[in-house]
């Protein structure tokens, strides 16, 4: 390391730019959010810095460099687009003892500024000595993705507590103690959600032992929607609760990489098929996950594709919200949806397709849907749990005079390395499914639209470097396991 990161207060220093063109701009910008007193130093300068000059929150001096300029001044940016000038800049600010920085020249620098991620007062700098700028701004950008979004204010509100807290536990200990519950507990939950007054409630009983107030802060459930299989297309709030529960129930569905982004000190309760045990039945669930809740953990409880797409999310929630708990729901990308694209069919299409319809043959064993209302003309149908009831789709479409030539597209394990797309026609999907022996997980396209997937396949060609190549080079290495 030869530079310390620090983070210098700059609020009504005087600071100089030296240079008024786009760059310097952009750094004077930066600057700026310090409450610095900037004064820029340049014959001419951009639109953008007159408009700054022009409301007065910025000082030009409309001149060329001079080194009698550098005495008045905290901090220099040598900013110009001649690197000679601003290397002289440099020499002049350390030969007087002030820090410059000359943009894009790490070497003639005295201070460099970082890539930020700026969630203030929670900041982040990112770093690279100068030997890879480019990098530092996707580290930057996966940081971004990483951080919750009210970071700053769960640090405001903290630093708003800090008395209290002092005044509440003796040592340093008991406080350091009571800050490690804080951040990783209900009570920052809270905040992180946006709920504030539940979070004060629950300080309240936290300090004062208000018991009332402390059933508030006891635990919640996250109805979480975990994509489809790959876990790119897991969202970032998703990620964030995952990385966050106390505990983690899961359906068979969800992929190994996707439960890699818990902590590890997080307990796994599969409910969907128990080592060797039957599945576990909805009441079960049900009954657990309030459980759970009650007993104060946080239940990250996570499902394929979409909860409240053929995924039972309603019941879960119905019971959370009967039993009184905290919850929220999380979506997730549904499987008809992430498979569509996967393999290249558009669900609709100008011209072809100007409707979706998803579905499913088997919701209710003893009701059948529809089918003559389920596929109109011009319709995407996409059925969900289908794979054992080709036979029975397929006789009831001709019935309900559906063309026999209609395109038909099983994807089966879709975003996934096994992604398997066979496209056959209503009059023959039977005969396809069996000869291509199309498992579940499996979504059954029908409908004109379906036939662009001859030209549009794009994934399953790929090799799996590919395929994941995204993710291999970030954080998801895990992958492998997929
Ligand atoms: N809530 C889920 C659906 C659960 S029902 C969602 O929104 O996606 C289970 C059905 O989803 C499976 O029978 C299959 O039809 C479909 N499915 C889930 N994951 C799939 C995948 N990776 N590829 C193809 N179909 C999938």
């Amino acid at each position: 390391m030869d530079r310390l990161p620090i983070f210098i207060r700059l609020t009504d220093k005087a600071c100089l730019m030296v240079g008024g063109g786009i760059v310097a701009e952009r750094k004077t910008r930066l600057l700026q959010r310090t409450g610095a007193s900037i004064t820029v130093l340049a014959p001419s300068i951009t639109v953008g810095l007159q408009a700054l000059v022009d409301q007065g929150q910025v000082q030009h001096e409309p001149h060329h460099y001079n080194t009698l300029f550098i005495n008045d001044f905290y901090l220099l940016v040598a900013a110009t687009d001649d690197a000679a000038l601003n290397r002289r800049v440099a020499a002049d600010a350390d030969a007087a003892g002030r820090m410059c920085n000359v943009v894009d020249d790490n070497e003639a620098s005295s201070f460099i500024l970082p890539a930020i991620v700026d969630r203030s007062p929670v900041i982040v700098a990112i770093g690279t000595e100068g030997n890879a700028p480019v990098l530092a701004q996707q580290l930057k950008a996966q940081i971004e993705a990483w951080i919750p979004e009210r970071v700053g204010q769960l640090a405001t509100q903290a630093g708003r507590w800090r008395s209290l807290v002092k005044k509440r536990f003796d040592t340093l200990r008991e406080r350091r103690r009571f800050w490690q519950r804080f951040f990783s507990g209900p009570i920052a939950q809270h905040l992180l959600a946006g709920r504030q007054v539940a979070a004060e409630k629950a300080m309240r009983a936290e300090l004062v032992g208000d018991a009332t107030a402390k059933a508030d802060s006891a635990g919640e459930a996250w109805i979480v929607g975990a994509g489809p299989g790959d876990p790119g297309l897991v969202t970032l709030r998703a990620q964030q609760l995952i990385g966050r529960a106390d505990i983690v129930l899961y359906d068979r569905l969800v992929s190994k990489p996707v439960l890699d982004f818990a902590r590890k000190e997080a307990d796994f309760i599969s409910v969907g098929k128990r080592a060797g045990a039957q599945a576990m039945s909805q009441d079960e669930i049900n009954t657990l996950l309030v459980d759970l809740v009650r007993q104060g953990k946080r239940v990250c409880r996570l499902k394929g594709g979409d909860p409240f797409v053929f995924g039972r999310g309603g019941e879960e929630v119905k019971a959370l919200a009967d039993a009184g708990l905290q919850f929220q729901i999380v979506p997730g990308i549904s499987a008809a949806i992430a498979c569509a694209a996967y393999a290249g069919i558009p669900l609709t299409l100008r011209g072809v397709s100007a409707s979706v319809t998803l579905a499913t043959a088997t919701l209710d064993s003893d009701i059948d849907p529809d089918w003559s209302r389920l596929l109109n003309s011009g319709d995407t149908l996409a059925l969900y749990m289908g794979v054992s009831s080709v036979a029975k789709i397929s006789t009831q479409l001709l019935r309900n005079d559906v063309s026999p030539q209609l395109p038909v597209a099983f994807v089966e394990n879709g975003t996934t390395q096994d992604q398997r797309t066979v496209l056959t026609t209503v009059g023959e999907m039977d005969e396809a499914a069996r000869s291509n022996a199309i498992q579940s997980p499996s979504i059954i396209y029908i409908g004109e639209s379906v036939a662009a997937a001859k030209d549009l396949q794009w994934f399953e060609g790929q090799s799996r470097a590919e395929k994941y190549s995204q993710l291999i080079d970030g954080e998801f290495v895990a992958v492998a396991s997929m």
